[in-house]
């Protein structure tokens, strides 16, 4: 039954229309009973879970994986998930909404279809709503089912988009922080709103195994700055290792991460570790692609947080000129040259002191 709800979704979504079998199986029923709850299926690969009783340290979490279809470690996380609740090792006391993001993307085991869709998350009808074809329109059904879902359970959001990276990096594990100016409820000064979090979460992430945070510097329309960005949520894009296909994946270095996700599903308080070992960093530049001839200036293969010194060259561009890093070095964060014109090719950031507790 519900941990089936996984491969039923993807074996349906392969099925030919003209199959009707694929529509009555039994395991693909729209309700059913958990240990501890309930669950309900919304839409292809949209599952809501509902507590019984909410534990007292509940919060009311989306769970994503798959918005990149070929980053396959965060679905077997979210399985492994699944399969515990149904066999009642865990019982559920949170209300939760786990989405499989990009299905026709995962069946191709491809990172998109026709577009990324980690850029379409946003309420505004000229960036997607005239747009057609799978990505605008999977972002659209998963902005309502969010929308939906913070609307029935306003109480201490949480929102964790689960990736895994295409490159190597310094800190396999990372965390990025989605910029917003708007976060309600706390009063501090603006120039440090965009930063505030509840005061846990930096020791949760470490004992999540997460080995950097990393700061948006500006608005960015991803799935995590969505619940960020309106619907005031804790939310973080969360980098779990590098791209494998399935059956490659090394959950057992992901184990902080599956003891993270099962505490959220339990309504347990989450576990929490010294910052020591977890770095903090700030987005300082985005080197966009501004001309057919911009190109980077090291090799392609370069890890995640590479630094480079005052005085290298990053990027080449014949109509904007060189980037070249002044000031204090800088490390390069997801570059990627070949992205559409006026896109971003890669963030460069900057060390930063760990945020204040609170
Ligand atoms: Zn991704």
């Amino acid at each position: 039954m519900l941990d089936k709800w996984l491969t039923a979704t993807l074996d349906d979504a392969s099925a030919s229309s003209d199959d009707p079998s694929s529509h009555s199986r039994p395991e693909n029923s729209d309700e059913g009973r958990l240990s501890g709850g309930r669950y309900r299926i919304h839409g292809e690969g949209i599952l809501e879970l509902t507590p019984d009783v909410v534990a007292a340290d509940a919060r009311s979490v989306v769970i994503s994986a798959g918005i990149h279809g070929n980053e396959t470690a965060p679905i077997e996380l979210v399985g492994e998930l699944l399969a515990a609740l149904e066999i009642g090792r865990l019982k559920l006391g949170a209300p939760l909404l786990i989405i499989l993001g990009n299905i026709p993307s995962i069946l191709a085991q491809s990172r998109f279809v026709t577009t990324n869709l980690n850029r379409l998350f946003r309420q505004d009808c000229d960036q997607t709503g005239d747009q057609t074809g799978d990505e605008p329109e999977r972002a659209r059904e998963l902005m309502r089912a969010v929308d939906d879902f913070f609307a029935r359970y306003p109480d201490h959001r949480l929102h964790l988009d689960m990736h895994t990276a295409i490159r190597d990096s310094r800190y396999p594990r990372f965390a990025v922080v989605p910029f917003t100016e708007t976060v309600p409820r706390v009063e501090k000064p603006a120039e440090t709103r965009s930063e505030i979090q509840p005061s846990s979460s930096w020791q949760s992430l470490a004992a999540a195994g997460m080995q950097a945070v990393l700061f948006q510097h500006q608005h960015s329309w991803t799935f995590s700055h969505y619940s960020r960005h309106y619907h005031a949520a804790e939310a973080y894009t969360l980098e779990l290792g590098k791209v494998r296909p399935f059956g490659d994946n090394d959950l057992d270095a992901l184990n902080g991460m599956r003891t993270w996700l099962a505490a959220l599903a339990e309504g347990r308080p989450s576990a929490e570790e010294k910052l020591d070992d977890l770095r903090f960093f700030r987005v300082t530049h985005e080197l966009m692609r501004t001309s057919d001839t911009f190109r980077l200036a090291f090799a392609d293969d370069v890890a995640n947080f590479t630094e480079f010194a005052v005085g290298e060259t990053l990027a080449d561009d014949q109509e904007s000129g060189p980037f070249i890093v002044q000031d204090a070095p800088l490390s390069v964060v997801f570059p990627n040259a070949n992205v559409e014109l006026n896109a971003r090719a890669a963030l460069l950031v900057r060390p930063c002191p760990p945020p204040d507790p609170h």
